[in-house]
């Protein structure tokens, strides 16, 4: 186990990069055999989106230190929710109440995102894309970025997560963010065995439906479980979904990334409710 934590905590950044490259071309494969959106042109789409490598690399060179400081100081001061377990706990269990706590801290994370306008308009950029796909996994505002990796590290700093536990959590969220993006549909029967723990593709783009109250439900990252509990869990059938964001629909505004990168900066819009929709189902 000690040669486990060891490995991940020194090779943890690469793994995440390679799982992250790998399992972006088998998804692009995937979705090119069996996705459920062909009309658009999948290439231009992902170049929309590519920029947007770029503009997250200074939020990671930023907070990066900040991560190894922070995880130094609550390792050295053994401060953190974890510590509160007992001392001979075994290091799987106490991995996944790591997991299941930063995951809650995800949510939570997301919740805000959506809630505070100024917050939404950095948000609004991965929801105006009129299409899902894996590309769509990249839109990140570098803004929200920043935000995000802060919220992130205040809550691995209340939780006193180990540095070794953060790699593996963010290994695993980089499979679930891409495989949750996947133009592909599961069958109801399978999605509702999946998504009982899990967020699916089905959910995701729930999520992603141009109008309220769809927009502001299936927040979870990882795990369904918090949709569930805090009762913000919907479902729509696939012919009803239409992607985007409807105060943002305009594609010279939604595909050119300068205008997406000043988008933060303008009027707050507020998404209408979707009259023609109202047969969504809210799963207990
Ligand atoms: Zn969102
Ligand atoms: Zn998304």
């Amino acid at each position: 186990m000690e040669s486990i934590k060891h490995f991940i905590a020194a090779n943890g950044h690469q793994v995440q990069l390679w799982v992250f490259i790998l399992l972006f071309i088998f998804i692009w494969n995937v979705e090119n055999l069996a996705g459920v959106l062909f009309n658009y042109k999948k290439w231009k789409h992902a170049f929309s989106n590519a920029p947007f490598i770029v503009t997250s690399i200074p939020g990671q060179l930023l907070l990066g230190l900040a991560f190894i400081k922070t995880i130094e100081w609550t390792t050295q001061h053994q401060f953190g929710i974890l510590y509160l377990l007992p001392k001979n706990t075994n290091p799987v269990w106490v991995f996944i109440a790591s997991f299941i706590l930063l995951d809650l801290g995800e949510y939570g994370y997301h919740v805000v995102m959506h809630k505070v306008k100024r917050l939404w308009m950095f948000h609004a950029v991965h929801h105006s894309d009129n299409v899902v796909d894996v590309s769509t996994t990249l839109r990140e505002h570098p803004g929200e970025n920043i935000v995000r990796m802060s919220f992130t590290l205040l809550w691995v700093f209340i939780t006193g997560t180990a540095f070794w536990m953060l790699m593996l959590r963010q290994i695993i969220q980089a499979i679930t963010t891409l495989f949750a993006h996947m133009n592909y549909r599961f069958s109801d029967s399978a999605d509702k065995l999946i998504s009982l723990l899990f967020i699916t593709p089905n959910l995701h783009q729930v999520h992603h439906h141009y109008k309220q109250p769809y927009t502001d439900c299936n927040y979870g990252d990882v795990l369904s479980i918090w949709d569930r509990m805090f009762g913000t869990l919907k479902r729509l059938p696939a012919e009803q979904l239409v992607f985007g964001v409807d105060t943002y629909m305009d594609k010279n505004e939604t595909r050119n990334f300068y205008s997406l990168v000043k988008l933060p900066f303008g009027k707050y819009r507020k998404i209408k409710a979707d009259e023609e929709n109202t047969t969504s189902t809210i799963l207990k």
